[in-house]
């Protein structure tokens, strides 16, 4: 058994990992980690899935060639220490992410920051949560979240804030549903849509998108206005700039706060009562926060509100930004934003870190933040570019626009463990890097837990940890004696002595009392969180416990918002999120066919209002300034008038449309660079089709001649969505090739047909193609392809012999569907989440489906019966 860390979200969960054979490993929660006490959602459950070797770059490449890591490794050398000889240190950048550990982010800063001499490092992480950081920095005077996973369980009131929990961090949600049963704490979600973390809510406020900052300078007018603020807290701990409260009341009264929120009064005063009524309140934020171009002022708003009520370094009251990447804090601990320097420390201490570090030079200033990094690609300025752990071309807004400047780069160097990712397509150098179950390091997670990530598995192919590529080009760039490195636990501990050199407190950020770690005790190292300084056991659980933050004078700040960025005017909201069983761009969470049968396509979802000509379950264009794409329409009468919603994930690998970031706008937070992914404008057509249909294939298979198409992995291959323009038969004829090894039936009264092409007298493609609309359903099929049934049941959809209809996938564990689930609800008059658990399984695994079997019992219990979701 090795006890590691999950490569998901922020929440850092431990897991118990068995490996059972070469590429096989048996997955469990770590009852002893202290951030998920045994508990996992699907995505860490289904580890397992995702480590086979299927679609790995196992070796180096030059120019789509095959090479030896010598040849790739002097070619990059070579290709960076030229563009710096040629047009200095700011000509070259290295774009990096919260998936690497934190050893490998260690030696990427350490190189470019204090040997190349430039600040232009900067990571994805930038995406998720820079606008935290700023706001931490302004008002705290150090990027430093105050709670811990244990204020849940001591909170009397939980406030989520444009944070989907539910889905995006599913572990804490169920604690948070845990706290509810247990203490009656409340919980309130503040999200524009009704997403399934509103299944537990006492109160949800679909507040109008982008205004977090009205509501909560709104509230803090109401508590000044009621005088139910911590005076004696704020005279003692915190600098209130002046005329802080005049302008509240002058702007925020309370009628202004329900216009700019669109929230009905009533549930607005309810609100301002239960946090004037639970001083033990805890504020959950998240991307919806983060990513808006005031983000940092709505950070610094819900600052604001847990500073002036007190309500900080208390149990249970903490405003607390949750990360989304399970290494987005390690990031940030060791600089690897390109606005920090190391260590948590600034461009300052420039003169201390060179010290330290006996570097020939150093950064002096900050470099290019992410959206600036490929606006400079894009203009000729970066010469060199080394992307590490990371898919720009599908995660950053205006993504075409990074298309072009990648190709226009001299030399890309992509380090992935992925073959086939868009960015890795445009690379002039691929490095096959280790992936989750073969790399060795540390990762910090939300609540600052510093945790081991350690390797399951041999290293496959010529894959490498990125750290030791990282140190071999800079051994190649005249810089050997600097990036000596044997072992992960070498780099931890310099990064440890660093964290402590010279700091005599003025630094939160202290992991000094690991700076001698040994090779063996680094191997054992247990969970622990930061501050953890030599000589002091001080308990680090939870910070600002005595009111002294890291300032100058110890106290911390009241921020006045800049003022508010102007909304963009006309079309619909383009808000932007997760889906609950899908990582990022899907490299790997997209290798499971169990995590893939939550959602197999990408959906735009609209309100039925705002849909005018558009069909659910047909195809619409939706368009930007920035370009359009093809989904799936979904009319949702929970959507927000006005607003449309469509997931984050697909890439060109594996569909032709559902590409997000080609449309959001490069807008940026002015303070922390962090684009805002949820206010673009849009517009939604429908798109005219000749036909649409699907396939399940053996083998991945790429439709050329369809209009749009979209593929899934399942349990017996693929599932290919299609919509085509021409002649339905001609597209089968295309795709299949023509010959003997094929059954048709070709439905002449509805248009379109049923073809199978058999190999090896099994079925390798069934591909459904209808000019009517109609089609068998997929859910048989996603469970039944590639198995056992019959020619004849694949190409009929349905067994021979009737069977229930189990419906679509709801609970991903044990493949429970949702006819099945509602069936039971009405039969067995089941109305709590428990009862569903005790009757068919659903929900009582992981329990990522357990607020979509809240959903169901709201909607089919018996009338008359009390749910307890
Ligand atoms: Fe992984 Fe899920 Fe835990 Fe996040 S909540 S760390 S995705 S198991």
């Amino acid at each position: 058994m090795v006890r590691t860390t999950c490569p998901y979200c922020g929440v850092g969960c431990g897991i118990n990992a068995r490996v059972t054979a070469a590429r096989s490993v048996e997955i469990s929660g770590d009852a002893a980690h202290p951030a998920n006490l045994g508990k996992l959602c699907s995505k860490g459950t289904h580890l397992g899935e995702t480590v086979a070797l299927e679609g790995r770059l196992l070796h180096p490449e030059i120019a789509g060639q095959r090479a030896t890591w010598d040849a790739a490794l002097d070619h990059v050398a070579a290709g960076f220490t030229a563009a710096i000889r040629d047009h200095g240190p700011d000509s070259v950048a290295f774009y990096v992410s919260g998936q690497l550990l934190t050893e490998d982010y260690y030696v990427a800063n350490k190189l470019m920051k204090g040997f190349i001499g430039s600040g232009n490092i900067d990571t994805n992480s930038r995406l998720c949560m820079a606008s935290a950081v700023a706001g931490h920095v302004r008002a705290f005077g150090e990027d430093v979240v105050p709670g811990c996973y244990d204020d849940i369980d001591h909170a009397d009131l939980i406030i989520l804030v444009g944070s989907n929990t539910a889905w995006c961090h599913p572990v804490l949600y169920q604690r948070i549903v845990a706290a509810q049963a247990a203490r009656g704490a409340k919980l309130v979600v503040i999200d524009p849509r009704r997403t399934e973390s509103c299944e537990a809510a006492d109160l949800h406020l679909p507040l109008r998108s982008g205004s977090d900052l009205a509501l909560f300078e709104g509230l803090l007018a109401w508590l000044a206005r009621h005088d139910l603020l911590d005076n004696a807290f704020t005279e003692r701990h915190v600098a209130v700039p002046d005329g802080f409260f005049e302008r509240l009341a002058r702007t925020r009264g309370f009628a202004e706060t329900v216009a700019d929120t669109g929230l009905d009064p009533e549930a607005l005063l309810r609100f301002f009562n239960l946090f004037a009524d639970n001083p033990r309140t805890l504020t959950l934020f998240s991307q919806g926060i983060n990513q808006s171009t005031k983000g940092t002022d709505q950070v610094g708003a819900i600052l604001n509100l847990h500073l002036a009520t007190g309500r900080i370094g208390k149990p249970g009251a903490a405003p607390f930004s949750i990360t989304g990447q399970p290494n987005a804090m390690g990031g940030r601990e060791v600089g690897g934003l390109a606005n920090t320097l190391a260590a948590h420390m600034g461009f300052e201490h420039a003169d201390l870190v060179q010290r330290f570090w006996g570097a020939p030079t150093i950064a002096r200033q900050p470099g290019l933040k992410a959206v600036q990094l490929f606006d400079a690609v894009a203009a000729g300025k970066i010469k060199a570019l080394w992307i590490i752990a990371t898919n720009p071309l599908v995660s950053l807004p205006d993504s075409e626009a990074v298309r072009a400047g990648l190709a226009n780069c001299p030399l890309v160097v992509v380090s992935d463990c992925s073959a086939a990712t868009d960015t890795g397509a445009l690379a002039t150098v691929r490095l096959p890097a280790a992936a989750w179950g073969e790399k060795d390091g540390t990762v910090t997670n939300s609540e600052r837990r510093i945790s081991r990530q350690r390797a399951l598995f041999a290293l496959p192919g010529q894959a490498r940890p990125d750290w030791w590529a990282l140190t071999e080009v800079a051994r190649r760039m005249g810089f050997g004696a600097a990036f000596d490195y044997a072992t992960p636990a070498e780099i931890f501990r310099e990064h440890a002595a660093l964290s402590a050199f010279e700091n005599t407190g003025a630094r939160l950020f202290n992991i000094g009392a690991h700076a001698a770690i040994d090779a063996d005790t680094y191997q054992n190292l247990e969970p622990f969180q930061w501050p953890a300084c030599a000589g002091d056991s001080s308990d680090a659980t939870r910070l600002f416990t005595d009111g002294r933050f890291p300032t100058a004078d110890g106290r911390a700040r009241l921020v006045i918002p800049a003022n508010e960025a102007p909304a963009g005017k006309g079309g619909l909201v383009l808000n932007t999120g997760r889906y609950r069983d899908q990582w990022h761009t899907m490299t790997r969470t997209g290798l499971s066919p169990k995590l893939s049968a939550h959602r197999t396509e990408p959906a735009l979802e609209i309100h039925p209002d705002d849909a005018r000509d558009l069909t659910d379950g047909a195809l619409a264009t939706l368009t930007t300034a920035q370009g359009s794409s093809v989904f799936r329409v979904r009319l949702n009468s929970t959507q927000r008038r006005g607003e449309i919603f469509v997931p984050i994930h697909w890439s060109r690998a594996n569909s032709s449309g559902g590409r997000t970031g080609a449309l959001c706008a490069p807008d940026c937070d002015p303070h922390s660079g962090q684009p805002a992914f949820k206010s673009s404008r849009a517009s939604v057509t429908p798109l005219a089709t000749a036909w649409t249909g699907y396939m399940f294939s053996a083998a991945p298979l790429t439709p050329d001649g369809a209009l749009w198409w979209t593929r899934a992995r399942v349990a017996g291959g693929w599932l290919t969505e299609l919509a085509g323009d021409g002649g339905a038969s001609a597209f089968a004829d295309a795709l299949l090739g023509p010959g003997a090894d094929r059954i048709e039936i070709i439905d002449r009264a509805r248009g379109g047909g049923r073809w199978a092409q058999i190999r090896g007298g099994r079925v390798a493609a069934a591909l459904f193609l209808t000019t009517s609309g109609t089609l068998p359903s997929r859910d048989w099929l996603m469970r039944n392809f590639g198995g056992e049934a019959s020619h004849l049941e694949l190409l009929a959809g349905r067994p021979a012999t009737a069977a229930p209809d189990t419906g679509t996938q709801i609970c991903v564990c044990f493949d429970i569907g949702l006819n099945t689930i509602v069936n039971a609800i009405i039969a067995q008059t089941l109305v709590s989440v428990e009862a569903v658990g005790n009757a068919l399984g659903a929900g009582s695994n992981c329990g990522s489906c357990r607020p979509a079997i809240a959903a169901l019992l709201r909607e089919h219990a018996p009338q008359g019966e009390t749910v307890d979701v």
